[in-house]
């Protein structure tokens, strides 16, 4: 008999036209979709006019649901698993489905879309080349702050859901902890009320004064080395190129040079040509 497949399907983080046509087809044609809570996904299928059946996992009855699911799957019937919103198993359940699923052979297959935290990085204005997502920040203040200190030196920009309460907590830890750094705080993205408020924590702070803020929050900071963000990877890129063009020096001396020119540390600029100077070596090589 012929195996089910299990499609992780991302869905909308606010706006149900984020969808893509695909994640309507799989939504419509498999046996049986898995939600995290049926009653929030009904609004979503309705939207689309999908009837397919549904049933519950979630955080509380994701192993012996899965242990269930993957039988159904065996014996032959495709299920859709989606979360709330956004991407399954990012801050989500799903991890231990898809562990499950592969431990019993079946095919898995993603249908990508949204997820919030790659969302607020496109609208941070903060380097999103490469990044690192931490999920949420611990609700304890005290974990919070060893969390942030493990941070401290963290190069890559870093992402970070929030609830709205401990927004502005949170916020003076980072200060305290990290520095003023450049931040970008996205709130209710896609949605009516969609805003992002940028500049160095600090301002950011200011501006929440007195307010009650409200909504879904992912919190966007710079990485420690990224001392110039108002530089962007491509400017760095095409800078080093030119230098190189123009230049016998080594590598290194262009590095240090643009360096001392840009005002950044040479790490810096080292991490945003590496695949540039890589490319070249294979190149010559090949
Ligand atoms: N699986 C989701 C994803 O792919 O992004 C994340 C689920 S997690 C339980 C929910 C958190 O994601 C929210 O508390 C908030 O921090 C962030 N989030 C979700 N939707 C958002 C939105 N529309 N705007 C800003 N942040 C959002």
């Amino acid at each position: 008999m012929q195996k089910g497949t299990l499609y992780i399907v991302a869905t909308p983080i606010g706006n149900l036209e984020d969808i893509t046509l695909r994640a309507i087809r799989i939504l419509r044609e498999v046996g049986l979709i898995a939600a995290e809570d049926t009653r929030r996904t009904r609004i979503l299928l309705d939207a689309y006019g999908i009837d397919t059946p549904m049933t519950s996992l979630h955080d509380r009855n994701e192993r012996e649901k899965s242990a269930h699911l993957i039988t159904r799957l065996q014996e032959g019937t495709d299920i859709a698993y989606v979360s709330d919103a956004g991407t399954p198993g990012i801050s989500d359940p799903g991890h231990l489905f898809v562990r499950q699923a592969i431990a019993g052979s079946i095919a898995v297959v993603p249908i990508p879309g949204p997820v919030a935290a790659v969302a607020a990085l496109n609208v941070s204005g903060l380097p999103m080349d490469s990044f690192a997502f931490f999920a949420f920040l611990p609700s304890r203040r005290g974990k919070r702050r060893h969390l942030l200190e493990s941070v401290r030196e963290e190069t890559k920009t870093m992402v970070f859901y929030e609830s709205p309460n401990r927004l502005v907590s949170a916020l003076e830890d980072i200060a305290d902890i990290l520095g003023d750094r450049q931040i970008a705080v996205s709130r209710e993205l896609t949605k009516i009320y969609e805003e992002t408020l940028r500049g160095t924590v600090g301002e950011v702070i200011e501006s929440l004064r007195g307010k009650k803020v409200k909504g879904e929050i992912t919190l966007v900071v710079s990485g420690t080395a990224t001392a110039r963000p108002d530089v962007s990877p491509e400017e760095i890129r095409a800078r080093f190129q030119e230098a190189r063009k123009d230049s016998t020096s080594s590598t290194r001396d262009i590095i240090s040079a643009l360096s001392e020119e840009m005002d950044m540390p040479r790490k810096e600029i080292y991490r945003h040509v590496l695949d540039f100077i890589r490319k070249e070596s294979d190149d010559k090589s090949s």
